[in-house]
């Protein structure tokens, strides 16, 4: 489980525990969580603890003395962590931190369950390549993926006509602009139906979050980008659509809870409990749908771009988000702002040549660096002011 003390890794963790009979934990990583990580490698047994965070590797050595559990850190850690023998690999770090483990996970020839977006955000070419070379399985994590990952397994390909994916709008869905422009992090994230990371809760509330799903859909299923949609869908109980050339459409649904989808990916291609609120339609009574508006959330049109751009678009566009993200975290942009510093660093890499095709995975890492840097010029030179 990579990325074990975050929101999916706590997910992961609850329904491997449920079932120890079924599941053994090979090995479990954080980036700095020292007292997290330690708690959970001990519930679950695990054979080796993996702090990313060089510097907190005494602190989670002498956390674990006398349990018998191996402690690692830093990023050959986090590598060696990934190759070890198993049946599965849980992608579930966050940013572009969770390439190069996942990808080492992918070149071993396992089975991985692909919670970070950005391998294929960032990466997808290169990533799905790797994939395919090595025979990899890959099992989608994503709500929205997992959901058209269930929904296509009985079809052929050439049969898709187009793949929905649906999201909830966000906590500020019918905010207008100018209560938009002082929206502040607390209030973004509160999500309306998911408890997630941070970042992810931010991207939710932009609907950067939905413009990365495009892309991730784009890599992972057999479609053309302008064969992806996204409706709103505030009640957040279908997941995805897939429609096809005979007019039929099949729809995934759950309550929302990662719990569902992560199952799915351990499991598959059989099923295993999940404790989750089963569904009940008559409760619900009724399902809405409308159209995102890409006025009021710009980062999905420049997400929409950034696919269709293709070559490193999607990295740089990726990086400057992660930088913008954490900017209005720390209150130092506004909401609105974060769109803006995307567009002016991809308009910015455009003119330095930056967004042509990667290779390799160093290629990739390279431009998200690059991206990195000229967004935090672009935020220290044009002290875009903040808000709140
Ligand atoms: P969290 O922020 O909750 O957790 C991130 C995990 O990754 C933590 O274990 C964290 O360790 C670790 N981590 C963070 N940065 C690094 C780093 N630089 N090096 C090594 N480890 C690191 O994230 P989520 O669980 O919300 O999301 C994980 C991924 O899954 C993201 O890519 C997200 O987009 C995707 N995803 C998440 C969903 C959700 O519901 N949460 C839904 C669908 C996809 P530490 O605790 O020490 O910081």
């Amino acid at each position: 489980m990579l990325g074990a003390t975050g929101s999916v890794g706590g997910s992961t963790l609850d329904l491997v525990g449920r079932t120890p009979h079924v599941f053994k934990v090979v090995a479990l990583t954080a980036q700095r969580s020292v007292e997290a990580l330690a708690e959970c490698a001990s519930r679950h047994h695990a054979e080796v603890a993996v702090i990313a965070d060089a510097s907190q590797y005494n602190a989670l050595k002498e956390r674990l003395s006398g349990s018998g559990i191996e402690v690692a850190a830093g990023a050959s850690g986090l590598i060696e962590a990934a190759e070890r023998p198993a049946d599965c690999v849980m992608a579930g770090i966050s940013g572009a931190a969770g390439l190069g483990p996942t990808m080492a996970a992918v070149r071993q020839g396992r089975r991985v369950a692909l919670a970070n977006k950005e391998c294929l955000v960032s990466a997808g070419e290169i990533f799905m390549e790797a994939v395919r070379r090595a025979g990899t399985e890959l099992l989608p994590v994503d709500s929205e993926h997992s959901a058209v990952f269930q929904v296509l397994a009985t079809a052929e390909p050439d049969a898709i006509e187009r793949i929905i994916l649906t999201g909830s709008g966000g906590p500020f869905r019918t905010w207008a602009t100018d209560r938009l422009a002082r929206a502040t992090p607390e209030e973004a994230l509160r999500h309306p139906n998911w408890s997630m990371g941070r970042k992810i809760s931010i991207d939710s509330a932009t609907l950067m979050n939905k413009g990365l799903e495009l892309i991730e859909a784009y890599h992972l299923f057999p479609v053309e980008a302008d064969q992806l949609d996204v409706v709103v869908h505030p009640q957040q109980i279908i997941h995805a659509l897939v429609a096809y050339r005979d007019g039929s459409m099949l729809a995934q649904l759950a309550c929302p809870d990662m719990r569902t989808p992560i199952a799915v990916s351990l499991a598959w291609p059989m099923r295993m409990d999940a404790p989750t609120k089963r569904l009940d339609l008559v409760d619900i009574g009724q399902m809405n749908f409308e159209r995102p508006n890409e006025q009021r959330f710009q980062a999905l049109g420049l997400a929409r771009q950034a696919m269709q751009r293709g070559g490193m678009a999607p990295a740089v566009l990726n990086a400057a988000n992660e930088v913008a993200v954490e900017a209005f975290l720390g209150k130092r942009l506004g909401f609105l702002q974060i769109a803006q510093l995307v567009a002016e660093t991809l308009e910015l890499a455009e003119a330095k040549g930056l967004l042509g095709e990667a290779t390799d995975l160093d290629g990739v890492l390279a431009a998200d660096a690059s991206a990195r840097r000229l967004a935090l010029n672009v935020l220290r030179k044009e002290r875009l002011p903040p808000v709140h």
